[in-house]
């Protein structure tokens, strides 16, 4: 009944112009929700609450550590609040991890992270992944898309990267807007990251000097967990936008900068545009903008050196995409339940994907796991390495690949396997 009584609210909600004003209209409206009496004297503050979810307005940073906790508390078993590290005026970056039986890891579960508000001018992304928190959390357990996902998945939701930028945005400015953009030390986070055209990338503790905290905390959280999926949020635009964001020659724009897994990320991005209310339809936020799909390979946009999703490529086996949620950088709170319906199934769709492609095990002749061994898919020149626990996974498009593992104890044999897009296929290499 709740959800029902959010989404009806969903379609009018918080919008200035919403005032119902004719008493037929209200009748007609408590009726609908099923609501007896008079309006009650929250009424006003039901106008802005969508899936049972208050999205009245922006809180302070410590009001939404606040409410993760209060996820937490409430959920025991499948929530879970962490750190990743501080800001530079000493603000925790904290997450949310969302998963059945979320205080162990289980074999071969895929991890998957959303991280917003980096640039802390574009606002729209904390607040959409503070209410996923909230709407896995609810619907664990009655709903079943939501109840069979978060027992096969582990979800990482941080919804700021960057506490001190977002303190001195201003809500209501939308372009020409960089107050806040930056870090508080006036540096741009998302091309802090290694330069992976620049700078060689195989001695990641020299990677590490110099970079700002927030840029350092998103490193370490990369590179020492098994993340499969990832996604990095932003806004001044809607599109979903996938690597490389970067190129040899830095060409402004133009050019397109693939990486090995390029039909992998078309896909990946394609999967949130389509199930996102509006990013398939081509948005343009300024007349430059032109997404057909609402995706676009991300240096043929524009060339973003130093950005946190070529970083998450090259240095882990996580797959991240660009997304950006709004032409409007730091919308009046009235537009968040809008943004939260424009965005709340592509979320959910896209985190579903980890289920796509395949995973499993590699092991030695002994059956022993084999931890640093790479699996590689024929026709994709790039590895992903196994855990220590010898688990690898592979995001790929439905479809038929053949796959090999190598590592310290030889080769596995070819596999074939069969991708559904569905549930993902096992495959268990031993090498020999
Ligand atoms: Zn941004």
């Amino acid at each position: 009944m709740q959800i029902v009584w959010g989404t009806v609210l969903a379609v009018t909600a918080c919008s200035s112009a919403l005032a119902l004003q004719d008493e037929d209209q209200q009748a007609q409206r408590r009726q609908f929700l099923g609501r007896p009496g008079e309006l009650d004297p929250q009424e006003e503050e039901a106008r802005c609450v969508v899936d049972g979810i208050n999205m009245c307005g922006y809180e302070t940073h410590k009001q939404m550590i606040g409410r993760l906790r209060n996820i937490e508390q409430r959920n025991p078993n499948i929530a879970k609040i962490g750190s990743i590290g501080t800001s530079v005026k000493g603000k925790p970056l904290v997450y949310l991890k969302l998963s059945g039986n979320v205080n162990r890891r289980s074999l071969m579960e895929p991890m998957v992270k959303y991280v917003g508000n980096m640039h802390g001018n574009e606002v729209v992304s904390r607040q959409v992944l503070i209410y996923l928190a909230e709407y896995l959390a609810n619907g664990y357990g009655r709903d079943g898309r939501i109840t069979r996902l978060l027992n096969t998945t582990e979800i990482f939701l941080l919804p700021t990267l960057n506490p001190d930028g977002f303190e001195i945005s201003r809500e209501g400015s939308c372009d020409n807007n960089r107050l806040g953009r930056e870090n508080a030390n006036r540096v741009d986070l998302n091309r802090n990251f290694p330069r992976q055209f620049d700078e060689p990338q195989n001695d990641l503790r020299r990677l590490r000097n110099g970079r700002e905290p927030e840029t350092l905390a998103a490193m370490d959280w990369i590179t020492r967990n098994p993340f499969v999926l990832s996604a990095n949020l932003h806004a001044g635009a809607v599109v979903a936008s996938y690597p490389f964001d970067d190129s040899p020659r830095h060409r402004t724009t133009g050019f397109y900068s693939a990486s090995p897994d390029d039909r992998t990320f078309k896909y990946l991005a394609q999967v949130y545009a389509r199930n996102h209310r509006e990013m398939h339809k081509n948005v343009r936020c300024t007349r430059a903008d032109d997404f057909p799909g609402g995706i676009t390979n991300g240096a043929k946009w524009y060339d973003v050196p130093g950005g946190m999703q070529d970083f998450n490529y090259i240095h882990s086996n996580a797959m991240e995409i660009t997304l950006e949620l709004s032409c409007c950088k730091h919308p009046p709170a009235s537009s968040l339940p809008r943004h939260w319906l424009d965005n709340k199934n592509a979320l959910i769709a896209y985190i579903e994907q980890t289920q796509s492609g395949v995973k499993g095990v590699v092991m030695d002749i002994n059956g022993s796991p084999v931890s640093g061994a790479k699996v590689s898919v024929v026709g994709i020149n790039r590895d992903v390495k196994t855990t220590g626990a010898g688990e690898y996974w592979k995001v790929l498009p439905p479809g038929q690949y053949r796959l090999v593992a190598r590592g310290d104890g030889g080769s596995s044999r070819e596999v074939e396997v069969s991708v559904d897009g569905k549930d993902p296929a096992i495959v268990n290499l031993t090498l020999q």
